[in-house]
């Protein structure tokens, strides 16, 4: 008697033991929402599970019995947290100075996680003379992942004279630095010169070939300008970023010629692998580029913002904005957020990041697609009628919500009663 007692009550712990465990599986899941994940080719609704801030479980169905919090997506697209290959944020107060730490860059955690991206990185604001200050102030208080591309001029982006300076042009102690510094720098870049000149250019390939890394190219201006054909196909890599191409600047022959078609060396040169960026901006992004690119079939590899104090308030505002204008030119959504997040993740030789398989980082975005009547803008005053806008519903950061405009993932106040 005694011991069939005792085996009862055993068996009853062990079914409420294996109870709490079930429950206790999964921190988070995400349900009926419609995933979009381009390494995994997955573009249907799914149910993603999160654990320890790690990607746990994607599957069709996910009871939601094995989680301590369920989040419903239903009408949502989830996607990888975003990776906005093209910022400023060296953010600092010194005077005279343009985007190296001072006014122009941005704090990132304001202009990050209310648009779905996760991740940043900061195109060439310092250099090797001022990476520290940059990793200390910035990169280490920000709960955005930012990474780098270090500038080829010691001191970044200073403005004026500083970036002029061929004297500071060191490609051994920039790829010195950015090697020291390699778990946040992705690579190397080059802006602002205006010259007719190759110095710099040849000076920060060396520099990407010495730290092993891919180099950034905002091809400055010229008087003459610089041939686009010898840059895009003798001097640049496979891999190498070709930044701001739908610009049309003084001083740059830009990638639709003045007939409308796309030059020849440019539809070349992606071919064998050299990379286009939107980094739109304050003033690198115009329709009268981009759309007859876009119809040419000339689509930009990776997808950026160029967020600075000169570009958010005016054509370029978000990167979900960005995107949005993409939709609207006729890019897959699909296709949008893959040049948002996978491609740019492998790009920067970050394939941890930018997918949702199972053991990955748990960055998801989840984000709305509206319907309606929308305008979008261009650097030069023109707009174009778009019937689709994305807008961030609610971001995780490393399984963290970071952000949640509803509050989807949180309690009614009702049940409070
Ligand atoms: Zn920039």
């Amino acid at each position: 008697m005694k011991r069939s007692l005792f085996k009862v009550v055993w068996i009853v712990a062990l079914v409420a033991i294996s109870q709490v465990v079930a429950a206790q599986e999964y921190d988070l899941l995400i349900k009926n929402g419609h995933l979009i994940d381009a390494k995994n080719k997955v573009d249907q609704v799914m149910d993603v599970a999160v654990h320890e801030g790690k990607i746990a479980e994607v599957a069709a169905q996910i009871p939601a019995e094995k989680a301590e919090k369920v989040i419903d997506a239903k009408g949502l697209y989830v996607v990888p947290g975003l990776i906005d290959n093209h910022v400023h944020v060296f953010h600092g107060t010194n005077q005279d100075q343009y985007i190296s730490n001072s006014f122009t860059s941005l704090p990132p955690d304001g202009f990050t996680f209310r648009y779905g991206v996760t991740t940043v990185v900061d195109a060439g604001s310092s250099g090797w003379r001022n990476f520290k200050t940059f990793r200390e102030q910035t990169i280490n208080n920000s709960k955005t992942r930012v990474l780098a591309y270090l500038n080829i001029v010691g001191p970044g982006m200073k403005g004026g004279a500083v970036e002029q300076n061929l004297g500071d042009m060191d490609p051994k102690l920039t790829a010195i630095v950015a090697r020291q510094n390699s778990d946040v720098i992705v690579g190397i870049k080059l802006a602002h010169y205006s010259g007719f000149d190759w110095t710099p250019l040849d000076r920060t390939v060396e520099a990407g070939e010495q730290a092993k890394m891919p180099v950034m190219i905002d091809f400055g201006g010229s008087t003459p300008e610089l041939s686009i054909e010898t840059l895009l196909l003798e001097k640049l890599r496979p891999g190498d970023i070709y930044a701001h191409c739908f610009a049309h600047v003084r001083g740059r022959i830009p990638v639709v010629d003045e007939n409308g078609k796309v030059r020849s060396c440019v539809m070349e040169a992606q071919e064998k692998g050299v990379l286009f960026e939107v980094g739109h901006g304050g003033g690198s992004f115009v329709y009268e580029q981009a759309l007859p690119a876009m119809d040419q079939g000339f689509l930009p590899n990776l997808i950026s913002t160029d967020l600075h104090t000169g570009s958010m308030n005016a054509g370029m505002k978000d990167m979900l904005n960005v995107m949005s204008k993409f939709l609207n030119m006729g890019m897959p959504l699909k296709d949008v957020i893959e040049r948002s997040s996978w491609m740019p993740a492998v790009h920067i030789n970050r394939e941890e990041l930018g997918h949702l398989s199972v053991g990955a980082h748990a960055d998801i975005a989840l984000l709305k697609l509206e319907e309606g009547d929308f305008g979008f803008t261009d650097v030069r005053g023109w707009k174009i009628h778009g019937d689709k806008k994305l807008e961030c519903e609610l971001t995780l950061m490393e399984g963290k919500v970071v952000w949640d405009l509803n509050g989807i993932s949180m309690q009614e106040w009702e049940t409070n009663r």
